[in-house]
């Protein structure tokens, strides 16, 4: 039936064709033979890149991530033979991730295929979905496995040899050790774990509600504990409490009264990271809508039914619980644990690279990300070599014009120094250079000064803003390798001759946002802005909407939350 349905089909078009003008004839074939030839020269293209004979530089990239993507999205892929490996064939974007855990945004508005950010491009690479489980930097190899083994000896796994490679795997959530966390609390850090939240939010009430329970079990099914009192714990338990207050409670009228949510910390406050104005207004907001903060509690274990916690008051204390989410930081993957030892890094915590992200100890490996900190030389470190060639009658002093020049050299090599000074408002720094143009400076004054700001730069912090723009960095890098190698741009060498390549990395802060529930969002902007309110929740909304890797990604989102306004959030145990 199928083959006579065909033939009568092909019968027809054949049909159609003869009675067709001649003008319409013409133009079809010259659209499918454009067509063709076309998709030909697309098909060449992939294959020559497949078979690797393209004579360029292999670049292999693990994760797509915040990092990965980043640089993938910058590469010029026209000068490089790019692969990539990453266990996820897609890129999440993490800010939104505690709203997928109560439904107002859905999993899938938040994350965009990895291969169309390339595609759109017009570029060409090649991606396996596998997780790399060994780096060789000695054979300059990568060893994967695929999560469905399907080589010969059925292990899935396979060998990719690199010229470059650029690592962004990222983080794995810090359990401290502590035992019954993996076990029986939920992380929040991939779309799976944000789903299964959403999942047991519901259980918990549909527990709950059953019928022949204790008043205790009730109250116990529906105590939410939320380990950690960073953004992504305090962002999920103001959306958690909007998602009982703004549907549940209307749909769990009887399990309401039950409802306790709990953040724990093991500090004095909540949202360190922020300024102080900011932790004090969550604290306060969370106190007057009944958010039951736990400061200076530390969690020693969890069982499946009982959380233990010690605080110096009370001692010893253990409360039943419904739902556990920890989200007490991050930890170094094992891969990089590994990693870390075959390049002379094992006594470190975290995987260094220089301030050109290159990593300490090998060459031609780059990490970025949350995976590796750049360890920030010290200025007093060449401090003297630097005042040495701009004090050159050797008086110790300089002008202020000159310390200005030095300031500018300093940025230049240094630029943490840069940006602890412009956000942290040194006042005391920049006093001592204010309206004295002519005056000379004591330079070990200066230096004094100096060794203070060295004393208190932080690494840069572990978040999509450092991971995004380290990505397009070292792909400005990568595509302009040539230009550099015969023009290099960086500062001069203060040990060996000649310039450095590049530029050292910079970091532009943004601002920080924290949104606290009730469209109420706390925002920390350059300049020492500080707001919070429903306006600074409306400025959320549109940041977050534009910084969506694509527009498709950027409508679901928007309409998820309109959809939320409209109608509410979903309350099925799906
Ligand atoms: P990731 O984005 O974690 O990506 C790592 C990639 O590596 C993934 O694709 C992973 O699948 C892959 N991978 C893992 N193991 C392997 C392996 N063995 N081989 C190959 N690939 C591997 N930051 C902000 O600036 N603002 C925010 O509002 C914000 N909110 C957040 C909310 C949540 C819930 C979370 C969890 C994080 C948030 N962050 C935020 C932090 C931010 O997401 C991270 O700093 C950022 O994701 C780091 O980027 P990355 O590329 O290093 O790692
Ligand atoms: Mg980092």
């Amino acid at each position: 039936m199928a083959s006579s349905g065909g033939l009568s089909l092909v019968r027809r078009a054949v049909e159609a064709v003869r009675r067709t003008p001649r003008w319409q004839k013409r133009l079809v074939f010259l659209t499918v033979g454009v067509g063709t030839v076309s998709y030909a020269c697309q098909d060449n293209r992939v294959l020559q890149i497949n078979e690797g004979s393209t004579g360029k530089k292999k670049v292999v990239i693990l994760g797509t991530g915040w990092a990965g993507a980043s640089f993938l999205r910058n590469i010029d892929t026209s000068l490089y033979d790019v692969h990539v490996v990453s266990p996820r064939n897609y890129f999440m974007f993490t800010p939104l991730l505690p709203s997928v855990t109560c439904g107002t945004v859905e999993p899938r508005s938040i994350v965009e295929p990895i291969r169309n950010i390339v595609r759109k491009r017009g570029g060409a690479f090649r991606f396996w979905e596998a997780e790399c489980f060994k780096i060789d930097p000695t054979s300059k190899k990568i060893h994967c496995r695929a999560g469905d083994g399907t080589n010969v000896d059925g292990n899935g796994e396979f060998v990719v040899d690199y010229d470059y490679l650029v690592v962004t795997v990222g983080a794995k959530p810090n359990t401290f050790n502590t035992p019954g966390v993996v076990e029986n609390c939920h992380f929040l850090k991939e779309v799976e774990d944000a789903q299964k939240i959403r999942k047991s939010v519901m259980k918990c009430f549909e527990k709950a509600s059953l019928p022949n329970l204790t008043e205790e079990e009730r109250k116990k099914n529906v105590h939410f504990v939320v380990i950690g009192g960073g953004p992504t714990g305090v962002e999920f338990a103001a959306e958690l409490h909007d998602f009982v207050n703004e549907d549940l409670a209307k749909l769990y009228p009887d399990v309401k009264k039950y409802v306790n949510i709990s953040v724990i910390e093991a500090g004095d406050h909540i949202l360190t990271m922020f300024d102080k104005r900011i932790t004090h207004f969550a604290e306060d907001k969370f106190k007057r809508e009944g958010i039951d903060l736990k400061t200076n509690f530390k969690v020693v274990k969890v069982s499946d039914k009982t959380i233990t916690m010690t605080n110096p008051a009370t001692g010893e204390i253990a409360v039943p619980y419904g739902l556990a989410v920890w989200s007490t930081g991050i930890g170094t993957r094992p891969i990089i644990m590994d990693f870390m030892k075959q390049v002379g890094q094992a006594t470190r915590r975290v995987l260094a690279t220089d301030e050109w992200l290159r990593v300490n100890g090998c060459d031609n490996v780059y990490a970025l990300g949350d995976c590796a900190t750049i360890t920030q030389r010290k200025v007093m470190e060449d401090v003297d070599a630097i005042f040495r060639v701009a004090d050159k009658d050797n008086s110790g002093t300089l002008s202020v014009k000159k310390i200005k020049n030095v300031l500018g050299d300093i940025y230049q090599r240094y630029p943490q120094v840069e940006l602890y000074l412009k956000t942290n408002q040194m006042k005391g720094f920049h006093d001592l250079l204010k309206d004295k143009e002519s005056e000379e400076l004591n330079i070990e004054e200066f230096k004094k000064a100096l060794a203070q700001v060295d004393s208190q730069v932080k690494m840069l912090p572990a978040t999509a803003q450092v991971a995004a723009q380290e990505g397009a960095y070292l792909a400005d890098c990568f595509n302009r390798m040539n230009t550099c190698e015969e023009n290099p741009e960086g500062p001069l060498r203060i040990r060996g001759a000649g310039r450095h390549r590049f530029k050292p990395f910079r970091y532009r802060h943004l601002g920080q946002f924290a949104p606290l529930g009730g469209e109420q969002t706390a925002a920390q902007l350059p300049g020492d802005w500080v707001h919070v309110g429903h306006s600074t929740q409306w400025l959320w909304y549109s940041v977050y909407a534009s910084k969506q890797f694509s527009w498709r990604t950027r409508m679901l989102v928007v309409t998820d939350w309109g959809r939320r306004f409209i109608f509410g959030r979903d309350s099925s145990s799906l």
